[in-house]
């Protein structure tokens, strides 16, 4: 396991306020991680820890396999960001954003340019203004920007705020193809869980800067329920059936519905539709519910509602 970054109790305290309390994050190389907590959680505060941009009151920041030394930035050469919003110059164009970018950089190789803009779908609007582009593209451009010097490690502070619906996806698939294509790791903070559920792999849920949960992608998905709630005219010949048969338990619901795990033993509802029928049963519903991420965080995370 090559970890790229991880965080060991690190604190943030304004006065009487504590931002970011004990917090260890571990990113693993080639993960994409949702960084997910309500607004005021500490999301902001712990990514410029993280960056350098403000010090920690304890704690520390381990990148790359080396511990972060107060005053040493040489470690950001290999990392790239968009804290906040990515401000550009609205009556400069695209390219000309990226070069003033590259000037200041130290990157001489002006391809570099084309190449950042072609990866997020921009080169066709190099030549254009950015007064001119929608958010998306502007939230684009600042991803190019953050790619110029072809960091290993990406950090986005909520990129898909303030996007439309449409954006969103698009934004979406311009990160998945960035990171897959780049070996890039990434860490993408938002407050909406919905809007990074299908881009990442793993995620850390922090509310008042304590990180209340770090866990892979798979293990959620694995682990939310998925059940069936079953109506018929005899409710405890039904049961009978479906424990003998399948082997499955099921639970009174209002008295009234059947409800049986499905992904205990991985039946599928027609099976079941069709055994309760074959046995002169009346089905008046079977309903399949999947319990969503929503619900499960919110199990997962203490009531705390994202
Ligand atoms: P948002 O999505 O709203 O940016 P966030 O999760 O990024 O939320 P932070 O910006 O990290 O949250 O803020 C965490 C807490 O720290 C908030 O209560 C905020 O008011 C406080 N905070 C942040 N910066 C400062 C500061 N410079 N001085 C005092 N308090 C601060």
């Amino acid at each position: 396991m090559e970890y790229i970054l991880r965080t060991k109790n690190l604190t943030k305290r304004y006065k009487e306020q504590i931002s970011v309390n004990n917090l260890c994050m571990n990113v693993e190389k080639g993960d994409i991680y949702g960084f997910i907590g309500k607004n005021g959680a500490g999301k902001t505060t712990t990514l410029k820890m993280i960056l350098g941009l403000i010090p920690p009151t304890s704690g520390g920041v381990n990148i790359f396999g080396s511990e972060v030394r107060r005053n040493d930035i040489s470690y950001l050469r290999d990392i790239g960001s968009i804290i906040e919003f990515p401000s550009s110059y609205e009556e400069l164009t695209a390219y000309e954003n990226l070069k003033l970018h590259i000037n200041y950089m130290g990157i001489r190789d002006e391809k570099t340019i084309d190449k950042s803009l072609e990866k997020l779908g921009l080169l066709k609007d190099r030549n254009k203004k950015v007064k001119n582009f929608s958010l998306g593209m502007k939230q684009r451009l600042g991803i190019a920007r953050a790619i110029l010097h072809e960091p290993k490690l990406l950090i986005l502070d909520e990129p898909t705020n303030g996007l439309d619906p449409l954006g969103i996806v698009e934004l979406r698939q311009f990160i998945l193809r960035l990171a897959s294509e780049n070996q890039l790791t990434l860490i993408i903070s938002s407050h909406i869980l919905s809007e990074l559920e299908l881009m990442i792999n793993k995620l850390g849920i922090i509310d008042k800067g304590v990180l209340l949960k770090e866990v892979a992608m798979e293990e959620v998905k694995n682990n939310c329920l998925e059940y069936a709630d079953i109506r018929v005219d005899n409710i405890e010949k039904a049961q009978k059936i479906l424990e003998s048969h399948f082997g499955l338990n099921s639970e009174l619901i209002e008295d009234k519905y059947i409800r049986i795990d499905l992904k205990e033993k991985n039946i599928k509802t027609n099976l079941i539709s069709k055994l309760l029928i074959d046995n002169n049963l009346e089905l008046f519903e079977l309903i399949n519910r999947r319990e969503n991420l929503e619900e499960y965080f919110v199990s997962l995370s203490g009531g705390v509602k994202l």
